[in-house]
């Protein structure tokens, strides 16, 4: 699979798999164990979770996939997310010993502030650097974070160790371009495109729609291999359903025209000056 760097220079995957609203009900834990393991079995190794998916039950989903999920641990890459009501020192701590606990690893591999909140951006970075050094976490990083945010969160001591930012951008969310992805390119920081598929809502669009006619694929599939198209971006869509995880997978090799391009752009324009970081 095509990689990006993170700024270190390590490789990681142009396409994860997302777990939100995962872990949320115990009757339907097995279908999503099946879900992520299916993903592996097909190659992902890269799993966006968060402690507050499910109110943890989504790592514990990921804890049971990769624990004979057929994957060495060391192979996949696992991101999971504190929460801002968690990002004073001690409670970093706290909520990431209890993500490594439900997901029944050692370490995970990004760990990223899920949104700023009220915790001193000095105090969350103290933690996580004390975590990397601990072994807990291999990379930590931001979500939610426009431009100022990240410039704010690189004036702090070890905030240059930004190793990505996580953030809304599909087809139609594209104010990121305007300042936030050219600003993260010039740090060698890739961006994470989380809700690539805007949950679904994309699949109405006739110009998808149109576009997957021509290229005999489903019309979300199109709108993700726009997003994988892009440069310094992973995309981690969320699916259960096998047959959409086959879906996401088969995107990778959609190759879009020129032609196509333009329809995308005449159809979602693309930002004409700065806006508002929005967030799902
Ligand atoms: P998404 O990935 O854009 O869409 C997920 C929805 O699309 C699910 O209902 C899924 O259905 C459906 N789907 C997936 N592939 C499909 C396909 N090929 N054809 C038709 N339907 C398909 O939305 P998301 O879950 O909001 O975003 C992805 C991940 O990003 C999350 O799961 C989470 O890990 C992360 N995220 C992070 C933040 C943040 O604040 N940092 C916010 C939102 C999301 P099934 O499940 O039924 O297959």
């Amino acid at each position: 699979m095509r990689t990006v760097n993170l700024p270190g220079g390590e490789a990681v995957p142009v396409l994860g798999l997302g777990t939100w609203y995962m872990g949320e009900s115990r009757s339907e834990f097995d279908r999503e164990v099946a879900a992520v393991r299916h993903a592996m079995g097909r190659g992902i190794r890269l799993i966006d979770t968060a402690e507050m998916y499910g109110n943890g039950g989504a790592e514990e989903v990921v804890g049971a996939a990769i624990a004979d999920g057929g994957v060495a641990r060391e192979d996949l890459f696992i991101v999971s997310k504190v929460l801002p009501s968690n990002a004073h020192h001690d409670d970093v701590i706290a909520a990431c010993e209890r993500s490594l606990s439900r997901m029944g690893t050692d370490y995970i591999d990004l760990y990223l502030l899920h949104w700023r909140g009220a915790a001193p951006f000095q105090e969350t970075l103290d933690a996580l650097d004390a975590l990397k050094t601990a072994g807990k976490i291999r990379h930590h990083g931001v979500s939610n974070f426009d431009k100022r945010d990240m410039e704010e969160w690189l004036y702090c001591r070890g905030g240059s160790a930004m190793a990505m930012n996580q953030i809304l951008y599909n087809l139609g969310r594209r104010g990121p371009e305007w300042d936030i992805m050219p600003f993260c390119e010039q740090l060698g920081v890739p961006v994470m495109a989380y809700s690539p598929l805007e949950q679904g809502r994309l699949a109405g669009a006739p110009v998808l729609s149109e576009i997957a006619r021509r290229q005999g694929v489903q019309p979300l599939q199109i709108a993700l291999a726009w997003v994988l198209a892009q440069d310094n971006v992973i995309a981690i869509p969320k699916a259960v359903d096998p047959d959409h995880i086959d879906q996401n997978i088969a995107a990778l090799e959609i190759r879009l025209s020129g032609e196509d391009m333009a329809a995308l752009d005449a159809a979602f324009p693309p930002p004409k000056g700065p806006s508002h970081l929005q967030m799902l």
